[in-house]
């Protein structure tokens, strides 16, 4: 029986989690450790979505910014994000955990198509499931399409993995006496304009009910220790809990 209180969790990676000390692309002893982690989770029974960013590589308005026409940047962005979920197949894989990659640009020749009822039968089944090219929209985020992949699927939880250990009123990487959000609610991470996910994200999220939870994923067991229940990281609620 799994070691957990919830049946399905959809984790977003921002693909600045997979750069570790390189300057773009991807860190392999990063991914290798990030992978043993969703592995130790995944082979607990539970259910496991995943959608990785591509920060890393592409962000279209960092290309726009430099004159590229901003669609096609955001497609660049969007293929950047597949490049990372193909990754983390390969790296789950070696793992002996069975994946599925799901995009939601059509990319038939590398990965499947996004369709949601396959996709759920995937997460029953116990496959990873690694949802790829964001919303397949230009003009949104990753946050957004874990946002709307999360509610579609179900999932009783949001994990946000950060290089902070919750949210604060300020970078605390910059600001020493930035406050630090155990527990905060979706409308007060909009009013307070916190760096939880950007508004479109955090207005799905909200409005349909799903917690999300920010932690650090550079602490060693934060992952297993938010699946097991423990209240680690920032929770951000609708607010009618508490
Ligand atoms: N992107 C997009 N539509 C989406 C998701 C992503 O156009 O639905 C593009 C956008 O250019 C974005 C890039 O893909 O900058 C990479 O995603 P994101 O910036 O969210 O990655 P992260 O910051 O999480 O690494």
């Amino acid at each position: 029986m799994p070691q957990t209180p919830y049946r399905r969790i959809l984790l977003k990676l921002s693909g600045e989690a997979l750069l570790g000390d390189e300057s773009c692309g991807i860190d392999p002893k990063l991914l290798g450790r990030l992978a043993d982690d969703i592995a130790d989770l995944a082979r607990q029974g539970l259910q496991l979505a995943l959608v990785i960013g591509g920060g890393n590589i592409f962000r279209g308005a960092a290309l726009a910014a430099e004159g590229m026409d901003r669609v096609t940047g955001d497609h660049m962005g969007m293929l950047a994000t597949l490049m990372n979920a193909l990754a983390m197949q390969d790296a789950l894989e070696r793992r002996s955990v069975p994946t599925r990659v799901m995009s939601a640009l059509k990319v038939n020749q590398v990965c499947e198509d996004y369709i949601r009822r396959r996709a759920l039968r995937h997460l029953e089944k116990g496959l990873v499931t690694i949802f790829a090219a964001g919303t397949g929209n230009p003009f949104f985020t990753t946050d957004s399409a874990a946002s709307l992949r999360a509610v579609e699927i179900g999932a009783d939880l949001l994990v946000k993995a950060t290089k902070v250990d919750g949210v604060f009123s300020d970078d605390p990487m910059t600001n020493p006496n930035a406050t630090f959000y155990k527990r905060l609610t979706y409308d007060q991470a909009i009013a307070e304009r916190l760096k939880v996910m950007d508004t479109t994200a955090i207005v799905l999220c909200r409005d349909n009910g799903i917690p999300l939870r920010i932690l650090n994923i550079y602490e060693a067991g934060a992952l297993a220790r938010v699946a097991a229940g423990e209240d680690i990281g920032s929770l951000v609620v609708t607010g009618n809990e508490q």
